[in-house]
């Protein structure tokens, strides 16, 4: 067996932590930017809370970041950064604001091509240190090397994967969560499925990452509903799930399924984890058939029998899985493959994977 196990990210888990934050930051950081959006700061409670912890430092806010944050966005916030002498960023919301602070805090030390740099080229200078703090159960971008941002210009997103864009600390404080509506605490709670799910069947797996990822998908299936009923035990169980499914990904990465679904959010508007769950049933069905992972379609299979499966699990939160009631034209599904057959991702799904395999798996979504 070999395997890399590589988590530079501190964590500090549990209720009321955010209370605990300024223990955490270096007294030599004077000046510190806070990366949000316009809602989850303040509408999760943490804005009081935050400020508090920071008072007498020199704090500045951006908080223009949108849901799958465009590059104008990153460049804009980098530029703030600057401007403003940031020695240390905080990114406070889901996962947007939190990817987002990620890219400005790399491309604030890095005045190169950021296009390069997001493209793969090493970073010369290391990231301003970086503190990430969920306000949703979902994305685990708290604990991992990457960040999603939304390419306009090209009509795609794309992937920031660097490790030094590690964040130094994960502060979750599963009371963050608590102001998520009903439909938003679903969404994310199924994004954190499929990123257990995906890293679980991913080549780049091994037994430890598997562990976990089992224990997340677990955690999510036997407590989202009442987490979106906002129960809080089962707001820290996704809490904890979604972090443990960061830490799966950011070993074994997502697969196929999700670059199958960056295209329904881009096009179509449709909230990423709502994109994965769409399609989990039509993957799963292609995988059973397909896969070189038979024992571990087995017990994922196993996993969901308790919900009546995959497709009736996924309905139960009230999820309609026919692509069709979104307005979506069959039609472009090729285009779609086509975009999504070009992708690393497909390498480390294990089953062979042709661009009408993934046609196929939209139609059947359809
Ligand atoms: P999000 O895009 O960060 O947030 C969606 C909306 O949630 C926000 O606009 C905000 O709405 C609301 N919100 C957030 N916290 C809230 C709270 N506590 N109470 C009430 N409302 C709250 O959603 P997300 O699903 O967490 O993140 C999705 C992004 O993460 C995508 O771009 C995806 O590609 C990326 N992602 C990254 C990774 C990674 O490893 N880096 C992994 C998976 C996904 P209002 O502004 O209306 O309040
Ligand atoms: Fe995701």
């Amino acid at each position: 067996m070999h395997f890399n196990f590589h988590l530079p990210t501190h964590i500090q888990f549990g209720e009321g932590s955010i209370r605990r934050l300024r223990q955490a930051i270096a007294p030599e950081l004077r000046r510190i930017l806070i990366v949000t959006d316009q809602g989850s700061f303040g509408g999760s409670g943490a804005r009081a809370a935050l400020l508090d912890q920071l008072s007498g430092l020199a704090v500045s806010i951006f908080d223009e970041v949108e849901a799958n944050p465009s590059l104008a966005t990153i460049q804009k916030g980098t530029l703030m950064a600057r401007e403003t002498g940031a020695q240390l960023v905080i990114g406070i919301g889901g996962g947007s604001p939190m990817d987002a602070a990620k890219g400005i805090a790399a491309f604030a030390a890095n005045t190169g091509d950021m296009a390069a740099f997001i493209g793969g080229a090493p970073l010369p200078q290391k990231p301003l240190p970086l503190i990430c703090i969920p306000t949703t159960s979902g994305t685990g971008s708290e604990v991992t090397p990457y960040a999603i941002f939304t390419d306009h210009t090209q009509g795609k997103k794309v992937c920031f994967a660097q490790p030094a864009i590690f964040p130094a600390l994960a502060l979750i404080d599963p009371e963050l969560t608590y102001s998520m509506p009903a439909a938003l605490s679903i969404h994310t709670g199924l994004d954190a499925l499929c990123h257990g799910l995906e890293a679980y069947l991913s080549t780049q797996g091994f037994p430890l990452n598997d562990m976990l990822a089992l224990t997340a998908m677990e955690q999510v299936l036997t407590h989202l509903s009442a987490a979106a009923q906002n129960e809080p035990e089962a707001r820290t169980s996704l809490s904890y799930a979604s972090m443990l499914s960061g830490i799966c990904i950011a070993h074994a990465s997502t697969i196929l399924l999700h670059i199958m679904a960056y295209p329904l959010t881009l096009f179509h508007g449709i909230p990423h984890g709502k994109a994965n769950a769409i399609l989990l049933p039509a993957f799963m069905a292609f995988m059973q058939n397909r896969s070189s992972v038979p024992e571990k379609m087995h017990s994922l299979q196993r996993l969901f029998e308790p919900f009546g499966g995959v497709a009736a699990a996924i309905k139960g939160w009230g999820i309609d899985t026919r692509l069709s009631s979104y307005g979506l034209d069959k039609a472009l599904f090729v285009p779609y493959a086509q975009q999504t057959i070009l992708k690393d991702d497909i390498g480390i799904t294990p089953a062979h994977i042709s661009m009408e395999d993934i046609v196929e798996i939209y139609n059947s979504s359809w």
